[in-house]
């Protein structure tokens, strides 16, 4: 109802994107005049040097023909469903004529997901491998078809789980897991993680490595942390996405996870929303050619709904 009210109209919400993008007031990009403009529908007009820009231009809702109140209404339900929503599900909400619509504005809004330069995990932090998609289990050191290798790190705070962060990797070779945890944690760190030979040279990196042994009383849970994430990151794929991830494109439903899983104790959805909104102003436009594989992942998901 709230969400409703703020963004009743297409003023309404220019106005808002307008204040993210220029919170001290708009400042022409090209004479950098601050003084002497209007505004007309989406557009910000510079009075000194007749310069016009749309407050659209140059963030992810760059060139939409949709009217930007969807887009609010699509982040929205999107920030306010725990779990997340499928293509399918924001056609629906939105009343979208085309399937591939809210395929697109869910994949763009993915790529809003990840902050740019988001910093790495630190204190404790567990690391090991999974496999997401395919038949068979893997075998460990090498690729298995049809499945991808990831690498989980997951911080430890006192008690539970903290942040986590996770990777996609060619196998399971120090060559690849190396630049991985590199990726995620930060050095000096505890990096904690079973006898894998891959991350023998952790410690020359500067990572604090301790090797979880295996004993008796651990089973096949050496790593716990990593196991109880592994199983509800593949329960999310399995519910909302039903299985239906393509490996070109699951890179970015692990960050639209991660995305979640980091805020899951935020109580605020408007929280959230705002986050989304703000990483898409800063990360710019995504063009439909960043999209691959679009066929590919629309065909598989419809062939699962009949
Ligand atoms: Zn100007």
């Amino acid at each position: 109802m709230e969400f409703r009210e703020w963004f009743a109209t297409e003023e309404g919400c220019w106005s808002y994107l307008a204040k993210l993008r220029w919170p001290d007031g708009f400042v022409c990009p090209r004479c950098q005049a601050t003084e002497g403009w209007t505004m007309r529908r989406r557009l910000y007009w510079c009075q000194r040097c007749d310069y016009q820009v749309s407050v659209t231009a140059g963030t992810l809702f760059h060139d939409t023909h949709k009217p930007l109140r969807l887009w609010f209404e699509a982040m929205w339900y999107i920030t306010s469903q725990k779990f997340g929503v499928s293509a399918l599900g924001l056609q629906r909400v939105l009343g979208l004529g085309s399937y591939h619509t809210a395929w697109k504005w869910l994949h763009k809004l993915r790529r809003a997901m990840v902050r740019p330069g988001r910093d790495r995990l630190s204190g404790v932090v567990e690391v090991d491998e999974i496999f997401i998609g395919g038949e068979r289990p893997g075998k460990r050191g090498r690729g298995a078809a049809g499945k991808t290798l990831v690498v989980l790190a997951v911080q430890e705070v006192p008690g539970r789980i903290g942040r986590i962060r996770m990777c996609q990797v060619a196998d399971a070779a120090g060559e690849s897991l190396e630049p991985a945890v590199w990726s995620m944690v930060e050095p000096g760190s505890v990096v904690r993680t079973d006898g894998w030979r891959g991350y023998n040279g952790l410690t020359e990196l500067g990572y604090d490595h301790k090797v979880v042994p295996k004993t008796a009383d651990l089973g096949d849970n050496l790593l716990p942390l990593v196991n109880r994430v592994a199983a509800l990151l593949k329960r999310w794929l399995l519910g909302t996405h039903q299985g239906a991830v393509e490996p070109s494109h699951l890179a970015y439903y692990l960050d639209e996870y991660t995305f979640r899983f980091n805020r899951r104790t935020s109580q605020s959805r408007g929280l959230l929303f705002y986050r989304l909104i703000s990483q898409a102003i800063d990360i710019g436009p995504v063009l439909e050619t960043d999209l691959k594989g679009t066929g590919e992942g629309r065909a598989k998901v419809k062939k699962s709904q009949e």
